[in-house]
């Protein structure tokens, strides 16, 4: 199982040279692989592979000397990732891949980990061409390294992901079964009853963030008070992120701790971000990462995640006597069943359905 630690670190400016230096070269590489296959298939109708291009990158560094100076690896990774660019475009995963902009404001680059290249003590991480960099270790992991990304968010601050291959560490079994129903006005319901709110912060953050970037919309571009708001609605936004992620991996952390098996709907959310005035609630409550984390939380610990068939009318059917109520509209936020008497929170009485589901599904 592979599991990624992520630590801000603090580059001195050689090493700030040398990692901007290392964002440029994987940009080229990959740029230059990709209108490669791009022409060869534009001309012959064929797709370049992996490997011929991988066998292209010693004479491609003799042609571009100053490619020597970078990690050689990291030339490797990023030739890697265009081809996993083209696998997914091909698997009908992702749209065909773009050429990478000097502008764009993520920066990324990879190192693969070959003769302990990459390391870590208490306050400093080593990695290649840079030796040490000054870190901010806030934990520590047991495995084997696998590989370390570094990244440049748009407000400036450098990170490095270390991913690790490690263990699978199994909790004790517990007797509890849980349904999840995933929603707007609530971020989530349990089949137990209980509702979980989208925290406070992250609301008023949110608010923050939009108010800024409406006055940074209000700048002339390319000003200096233009940069400044830029650079503000950046921090905020890491903020934004930063909350969000931070409430889902708590609340993951508990459902994955107190339930064996946890259930809920297959939500199509890349259809549903068509529709605009959902998109913003749907990115706010970040359901998508959540899922994510709730899947490999539940593999590390040896529990079951089940998805169930995002068609089964999980709000509309009666949890006690599965009578079918045809006409339930979004605002309904409670109901009676006509048939058996039962008053129904809808969000409840969803969730308690898609747990029955689930269960039925694996038995
Ligand atoms: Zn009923």
């Amino acid at each position: 199982m592979n599991k990624a630690y992520k630590f801000r670190i603090y580059p001195s400016e050689n090493q700030i040279n040398v990692i901007e230096n290392s964002f440029g070269c994987s940009r080229f590489v990959y740029n230059h692989f990709l209108n490669q296959r791009n022409e060869v298939y534009k001309d012959k109708k064929i797709c370049v592979k992996y490997t011929e291009q991988q066998n292209q990158l010693p004479s491609m560094k003799k042609e571009f000397v100053w490619l020597k100076e970078v990690d050689s690896t990291s030339l490797q990774m990023s030739l890697r990732n265009l081809d996993t660019a083209f696998k997914n475009f091909f698997e009908g995963r992702a749209d065909r891949p773009k050429f990478k902009s000097r502008r764009n404001n993520y920066k990324t680059y990879t190192s693969n980990f070959v003769n302990n290249n990459i390391d870590i003590k208490k306050d400093k991480i080593k990695f290649p061409k840079l030796k040490w960099i000054k870190a901010k270790v806030h934990r520590y992991f047991h495995g084997r390294i696998i590989n370390g990304t570094i990244s440049k968010t748009p407000s400036g601050k450098y990170f490095v992901s270390i991913c690790v291959e490690t263990e699978i560490e199994p909790l004790e079994k517990v007797t509890e079964n849980i349904g999840l129903d995933l929603g707007l006005s609530y971020f989530a319901t349990l089949s137990n009853g209980e509702k979980i709110e989208n925290p406070k912060y992250l609301k008023k953050s949110l608010n923050k963030l939009t108010r800024e970037q409406r006055k940074l919309s209000s700048k002339q571009q390319g000003s200096n008070n233009f940069h400044k708001q830029r650079v503000k609605v950046a921090k905020l936004y890491e903020r934004v992120a930063n909350q969000r992620i931070d409430f889902i991996h708590k609340l993951s952390k508990r459902i994955i701790s107190e339930n064996q098996v946890i259930v809920l709907e297959d939500l199509a959310v890349k259809n549903m971000m068509k529709n605009d005035k959902l998109a913003q609630s749907i990115s706010d409550v970040c359901w998508h990462k959540f899922i994510t984390m709730l899947e490999y939380k539940a593999k590390w610990c040896g529990r079951k995640l089940h998805k169930i068939d995002r068609w089964y009318p999980s709000s509309k059917t009666c949890n006690e006597c599965d009578y079918i109520m045809e006409d339930i509209t979004l605002h309904i936020r409670e109901w009676k069943c006509p048939q058996c008497g039962s008053i129904h929170d809808r969000d409840i009485n969803a969730s308690k359905n898609i747990l029955r589901q689930g269960l039925l599904d694996i038995a």
